[in-house]
């Protein structure tokens, strides 16, 4: 083990703590009370060079206190990159960039000019990626000038991780990965009102795998699984950023395209069903054929007081319309195939 020599040994550089000019006893009992504290905390002066570094964020950081005291490498002990601290930013006026640094969530500020934000960390030394909240209390002298900057951190890594499994599990079908049905509702309802407000068309499409039963048989439950899998990921490889692809249900996928015309929609709607194919899946009997997909398409330009439940009716009168016209085909609402 290295040799630790504590912060304690460092004199502060420019305003004791207390803001008294004896630095003596008191300022000795501040500096202990804060060594010995339970929670990770350090302290920067008003050049942001680090004052106090604690034991707890020796452990939590791995970085030793003689490492950092006196410099103003302290963002090594967080982040991959050169990027400030919360104290750092409470120091050098930069409040307005917090935001922008902790984007997870917005920053909060408190009556006594205390901040409190909270981030990913790479924590490079401690070789593990960590959910910290950040406390930065700006200390003032007796003429209210600022002297230093007291961060305090929390470890919220366990909390954060099981708050996103939750979310995955809320949004995600367990089996492909995709959105679920769940997420699918909420979307295409949050997509209708914009498309209205913004008198941009709405496109749906509706992707059912062909024959799927008896590839069932053919393959086992499990086989057919793995199938879907693969079939969620070449629908998935279509989209573009804004797209969603979710699992409507058993083995019909469904495709929500913002501001995409029908003309638009079709094309993608080839894509997928020519991907599809091109997987070359064996189909429901070796070497007799291979999987394929349908997809029925629709598309509007929402109008007030219509539902979207419009567009999933259409987009399934057009695939079954797709399945009766012998499959592996898309089609289109009858109306604009006229
Ligand atoms: P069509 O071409 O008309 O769509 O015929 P199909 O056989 O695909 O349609 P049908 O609705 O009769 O059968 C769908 C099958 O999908 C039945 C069900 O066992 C299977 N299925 C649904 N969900 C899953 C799943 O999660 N895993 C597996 N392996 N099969 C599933
Ligand atoms: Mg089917
Ligand atoms: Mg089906």
């Amino acid at each position: 083990m290295t040799s630790t020599s504590t912060s304690s040994a460092y004199r502060l550089p420019d305003a004791p703590l207390s803001g008294a000019s004896q630095p003596g006893q008191e300022h000795a009992f501040a500096h202990q009370l804060l060594e010995m504290l339970v929670i990770p905390a350090f302290v920067l002066d008003a050049r942001c060079r680090v004052m106090v570094w604690n034991k707890a964020c020796a452990r939590l950081t791995g970085v030793p206190a003689y490492e950092v005291l006196g410099t103003s490498e302290h963002w090594r002990s967080f982040y991959d990159s050169p990027r400030a601290t919360l104290a750092d930013l409470v120091i050098q006026d930069r409040t307005d960039e917090i935001d922008q640094l902790y984007p997870d969530q917005p920053a909060r500020y408190q009556a006594s000019g205390m901040l409190c934000a909270q981030n990913w960390c790479d924590m490079p030394r401690a070789g593990r990626r960590r959910f910290l909240v950040a406390d930065a209390s700006p200390i003032f002298d007796a003429a209210g000038k600022l002297i230093a900057v007291v961060e305090t951190l929390r470890d919220l890594t366990d909390e954060k991780t099981a708050q996103l499994a939750l979310e995955q599990l809320a949004t995600r079908d367990g089996l492909t990965g995709l959105a679920n049905r769940r997420c699918f509702d909420d979307t295409l309802q949050a997509e209708w009102m914009r498309a209205l407000r913004q008198q941009q068309p709405l496109s749906l499409l509706m992707v059912d795998v062909d024959n799927f039963k008896a590839y069932n048989d053919a393959h086992g439950h499990l086989g057919g699984d793995e199938c879907l899998k693969r079939i969620a990921l070449a629908v998935a490889g279509e989209m573009r950023a804004n797209d969603l692809v979710a699992r409507y249900g058993g083995e019909e996928f469904a495709v929500i395209l913002p501001n995409e015309s029908l003309k638009g929609a079709a094309i993608v709607a080839e894509r997928i069903r020519a991907r599809v194919e091109q997987l070359q899946l064996p189909g429901r009997r070796a070497g007799c054929q291979h999987v394929t997909v349908s997809i029925g398409a629709a598309t509007a330009l929402p109008a007030p007081n219509t539902e979207s439940s419009v567009l999933v009716a259409t987009a399934d009168a057009a695939l079954y319309r797709a399945k009766h016209m012998g499959r592996n085909r898309i089609s289109l609402p009858l109306a604009e195939q006229a």
